[in-house]
This record gives C-alpha cells, structure tokens and sequence, in this order.
C-alpha cells in the first residue's frame, strides 16, 4: 500500500537528516555558538535509518535524500549510503552538502550509489563566504564545486540561498556558472526558520524579485519543467546547464509535494513548515513491527495539511534551526 494523505497525494520520497552538527554557521541557518545538538544517543542509529528506509521503500518510497545538519560529518557515510541504494525498492539516493568534505568523500559516495548531488554554495567570492558561513573555506568548497561537476557519473545541483543586500547583486555570476558547466544552479527564497537571526533583518529577496532580475540577464524568458519544486526552470540556448527558482517561501509547490521527512532524532514531519512530530524513534526503541512503522509515518502524512501556510498555524515542537528539521 502506497503512502498517501487526504489531499490526493502520494509520497515516494524521504529526506532522512543525518546530524543536526555542522561545521559552518551560515548566518540563515544557526548562529555562530551553534545551536543545543542533540547527544548522539538521542540520534537514529544506521540501523534504524535502514530499517525505516526498507520498510517505507515496501510502501511505494524510491527516492531518498541525505542531508542535516552536514551529512558528511556523520560516521561511516558511505556505508550509509551503499546500503540504502541496494534497498530494494529504493531507486536512487541523493545528497545535500556544503561541499567541504567532498574531496574525501565524493569518489566513495558515489562508488557507494550515489545518484545525486546538491550542494548549497551562496557565494563566489572568498570574503563573502566567510562572511556567510563564519567559516574561512571558500577555496576548498570551490575546488570540490569543480571537480563534482566535471565527474560524469553525478549530476550536481547548486543551491543558493538569495539575501538582499547580501549576496543578490550575484545572480549574474551564478547565471554564468550554469551557462559554462553542466549545473543547476538554484536560487531559494529564504526561509522563516531561524527568528533570531536574518529573517528580521529585511533580507528576504521573493520570487517575484527574482524573477525580474534573472529576467535582465537571462536570455529568454521561456519556462521549462523542472523537478516539482523547481517552480521555474530556464534553459538558455547555448547554456551547458540550468537556472531554477525555488519557492520556498511562496510555497506555490505544495500541490504537488511528496515529501517525507524524518528528523536526526527519529521524528516524522509530514512538511517543512509543520511543528508536528510524530516518534518513530521512540516506537522502534520500544520494539515495533514493520507494520508499526508504516501505520505511523502513514497516519502523520494524513495529517499533512493542505500546503505550507495551512501547515505554519500548527504550534508544538518549535525547531529553531534548519538543521533540526533537516533542509
Ligand atoms: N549542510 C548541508 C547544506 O548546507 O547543504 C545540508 C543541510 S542544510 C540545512 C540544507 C539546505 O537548507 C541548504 O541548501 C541551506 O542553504 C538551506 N537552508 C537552511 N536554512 C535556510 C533558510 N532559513 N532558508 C532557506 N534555506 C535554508
Ligand atoms: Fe551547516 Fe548547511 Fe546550516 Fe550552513 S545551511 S550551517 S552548511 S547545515
């Protein structure tokens, strides 16, 4: 039986966090002291993150995403990921990353069955690097930018996170860089997930905005299909690769969602914008079946509103970074 919810919708798709640590601190993410990690004990085990996986892949789930927190600094990675894309059922595994560790990992990974890489890279310019991320590694992400996207075995998406005032007047940079190489570069509307920090800040660049500036530097205004939450995707003549807009705020994807998500620590959230958890950890701890896990992870996408606003009323389990919820 496939996973379904109340609003015609079906869900083949998890994005298992791996970890809530990281080693940067952009400054939409977690602030510079970090946020309060959970202590690893606390944290899904490999073995329960395979078993949930196998069990959800019985149930009609083929695509799973690794991501945090940094994935890569979880343990035994790889391993991670070989046995995930030998599941059967499970079609292709993909993973989110600030591309610091990619040097040691990328060949490994995708040794293991990787299928997909997006890596979240906000500028192209070393100051402004560190002085999103708090972190001075710029010259090392870049290089491992490169050398993932020259490898033809993966396809690499690059995911930047637009800020007025901030990196904004880089839309172009990253235009060029998806008409030299064979990327997706992908801007993302900032999201209300970190109060504390830059949400207040009059930072946010919507979609609309957006457009109208890649509009002045793209040469053509002709919509392709790109995956369901990349709302607008432009592939130029001439480009090696592509441009897309992610709603994330605008959250005009909902419709067509068909997202899992489960926490470091083993909690299902039926959307991003939800505060409703619901522990499998817990249940798997205490020895369910099979069938246990599948009831629960079906019985909290029922309860999946009908889109982000709707889903943004509900108030419990306030998360206060992305690497809580695992973006
Ligand atoms: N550390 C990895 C990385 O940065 O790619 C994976 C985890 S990170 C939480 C996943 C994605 O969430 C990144 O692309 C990051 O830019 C994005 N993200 C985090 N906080 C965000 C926010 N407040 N608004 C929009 N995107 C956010
Ligand atoms: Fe770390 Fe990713 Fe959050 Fe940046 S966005 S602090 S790299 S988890």
């Amino acid at each position: 039986m496939k996973i379904t919810d109340l609003h015609q919708r079906t869900f083949d798709y998890i994005r298992i966090a791996l970890n809530e640590k990281c080693n940067f601190r952009c400054m939409y993410c977690m602030p510079t002291e970090g946020i309060q990690f959970k202590p690893e004990d606390q944290l899904l085990s490999d073995d329960e993150i395979f078993r949930v996986v196998s069990v959800l892949a019985k149930h009609g789930v083929t695509k799973v995403r690794l991501t945090g927190g940094e994935p890569l600094i979880r343990k035994g990675i790889s391993q991670l990921v070989n046995v995930i894309s030998h599941t059967d059922g499970i079609k292709s595994v993909h993973l989110t990353t600030n591309g610091l560790y990619l040097d040691t990992f990328l060949q490994p990974l995708i040794d293991a069955g990787l299928d997909g890489l997006n890596i979240s890279l906000d500028t192209l310019r070393e100051n402004r690097f560190f002085e999103i991320t708090r972190r001075n590694d710029f010259p090392r992400v870049w290089k491992n930018v490169l050398s993932a996207i020259e490898l033809p075995e993966i396809h690499v998406k690059i995911n930047v996170v637009l800020m007025r005032g901030i990196n904004a007047d880089e839309i172009l940079d990253f235009v060029n860089l998806a008409s030299e190489y064979p990327v997706s570069v992908r801007f993302i509307e900032l999201m209300p997930f970190d109060d504390h920090q830059i949400w207040r800040t009059g930072r946010f660049m919507g979609v609309d905005m957006i457009i109208e500036t890649l509009n002045k530097v793209i040469p053509t205004d002709e919509r392709q299909v790109g995956t369901p939450t990349e709302q607008y995707y432009f592939k130029p003549d001439g480009f090696a690769g592509g441009v897309a807009i992610i709603p994330a705020f605008a959250r005009s994807f909902c419709g067509a969602c068909n997202r899992i998500r489960l926490t470091a620590d083993g909690q299902i959230r039926n959307c991003l914008y939800s505060n409703q958890e619901f522990n499998l950890r817990d249940l798997i701890r205490n020895g369910c079946s099979n069938e246990e896990i599948f009831s629960l992870v079906q019985s909290a996408m029922h309860q999946k509103a009908r889109d982000g606003f709707e889903a943004e009323h509900e108030d419990n389990h306030k998360r206060t970074s992305m690497t809580q919820i695992g973006g």
